[in-house]
């Protein structure tokens, strides 16, 4: 038996058992293309982004439970646990810790809350080579301008927002574009939504 991940050759009886479902979602939050694998593809002539993405799409649409060696489930273990903010599918952070400290109109649904993948692509992620390229920010600080803004306004609109189940709002925020440097108003909507067996409040980009 060879671990799924890494290639490393297993006893019988060694390793873990993942699920489709929990390995696509280790593989959303960044864990899963081992290193040799990447080498692999790309030594067939594609670039080491391509090969990624090859990887990622063969490995979402495996059905079969993937079997991880001790030091890969540790390494997922791991991973996960130092992560804040996690992917809950490919399409939807969950922001729910930062949400419950931001309080206000989530503390009063108290529903988990998550961003959609184009709002935290837009207006959340940074990086240092995003400070490099259009000037200094903080990850953390957009995503509290985000949930706090949002909390706020959610709040004084509650009783609009049980009757209508969606709220619109502002934000002020520098697009992650590779070249703004001021902040522009962006507006977007929360709406409740069944999604993995839970009821998420989902904070989406308003579609022009
Ligand atoms: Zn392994």
């Amino acid at each position: 038996m060879l671990c799924d991940v890494c290639n490393a050759s297993l006893d019988q009886g060694q390793g873990e058992w993942v699920t489709a479902d929990a390995f696509r979602y280790l593989l959303n939050n960044g864990f899963g293309i081992h290193e040799s694998n990447i080498e692999m593809v790309v030594s067939a002539g594609v670039t080491r982004d391509e090969a990624i993405d090859i990887l990622r799409r063969q490995y979402t649409a495996s059905s079969s439970d993937w079997l991880l060696c001790g030091e890969c489930a540790r390494e997922a273990t791991a991973k996960l646990a130092g992560m804040r903010e996690r992917w809950i599918d490919a399409e939807h952070v969950a922001v729910t810790r930062t949400a419950e400290e931001v309080g206000h109109g989530f503390h009063t649904l108290g529903a988990p809350v998550a961003l959609t993948k184009i709002l935290w692509t837009k207006c959340v992620e940074w990086t240092e080579e995003d400070t490099h390229k259009q000037c200094y920010q903080e990850q953390d600080a957009r995503l509290w301008d985000v949930l706090a803004t949002g909390g706020a306004t959610l709040q004084l609109r509650i009783n609009l927002f049980f009757k209508s189940q969606c709220h619109k709002y502002t934000v002020l925020c520098i697009p992650r574009d590779g070249v703004a440097t001021e902040a522009v108003a962006v507006r977007l909507v929360m709406r409740p939504k069944q999604m993995h067996e839970s009821f998420w409040l989902v904070i989406n980009l308003v579609e022009p």
